[in-house]
């Protein structure tokens, strides 16, 4: 386990320095008009674990094909996977009057199975309605592995961002994790975060191997809180000290 956990904070520290500089204590969160609420578990799934799944280079990767709005990309650190390691494990979507193909992380349809027999999933896109619900329906056109589904509305702004408040699901914040390739999105929440490095195409990547094999060992815990903040630290590394007057 030691291995894997270091891999994943050493992603942690790829991912999250550049976040430093803007988590100021000025900084304050916009208002969530529509925050993430989920119903009661139901009965057989009480006590799950609920893993809540960021999408676009956590478990997709969207590349361009036709008329593209730049406010449905994800406005992170833009990289590409070197020619030679791209997969061809992709579909396309057409939404509107755009095209997009989109590239599954490896692993990624063993991952969703997986997991969702025994977690309780959740996606959590800053992504608009429109497009992750068309990538959603490809991932999971039976509706059958991810249980709820949030997007961009449920959001919370801070600065030209969004963070993604943990807070309303109505589960226990001692049993849910958030797997995202944004720390900015962990603010909230900072306890709670899983970093991920960012999936561009790569064909040669097994993050979704690794993540599994953490979420089992976190899933022993009563608590995950004191096991990721000894993991990744994120309170500290993303300096949050962050008002949360809006909560
Ligand atoms: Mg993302």
């Amino acid at each position: 386990m030691s291995s894997i956990a270091s891999r994943l904070a050493h992603e942690a520290t790829r991912a999250v320095p550049h976040v430093r500089p803007q988590a100021r204590p000025d900084i304050r969160f916009g208002r969530c008009l529509n925050p993430a609420i989920m119903a009661p578990q139901k009965p057989q799934d009480a006590g799950k674990l609920t893993v809540v799944l960021d999408i676009d280079e956590t478990l997709i990767h969207t590349d361009t094909v036709g008329q593209f709005d730049e406010k449905f990309k994800y406005n992170g650190e833009e990289k590409k996977a070197k020619s030679g390691d791209i997969t061809d494990d992709l579909f396309h979507l057409e939404l509107d009057d755009f095209k997009v193909k989109v590239f599954r992380r490896p692993h990624l349809d063993w991952f969703l199975k997986e997991a969702s027999s025994k977690f309780e999933l959740v996606t959590f896109t800053a992504g608009v309605k429109m497009y992750g619900t068309g990538v959603l329906n490809k991932i999971d056109p039976e509706e059958s592995l991810i249980q709820h589904r949030f997007f961009r509305h449920n959001c919370t702004p801070i600065g030209n961002s969004y963070t993604k408040d943990l807070s309303h699901l109505g589960r226990p914040l001692s049993r849910v994790v958030l797997v995202d390739n944004n720390p900015i999105c962990f603010l909230p929440n900072p306890d709670n975060g899983i970093p991920v490095s960012s999936y561009y195409a790569e064909k040669s990547d097994d993050t979704l191997l690794t993540l599994m094999k953490f979420l089992d060992h976190l899933d022993g815990h009563k608590d995950v809180r004191p096991v990721l903040q000894q993991y990744f630290n994120l309170r500290d590394r993303l300096g949050v000290t962050v008002s949360t007057a809006h909560l």
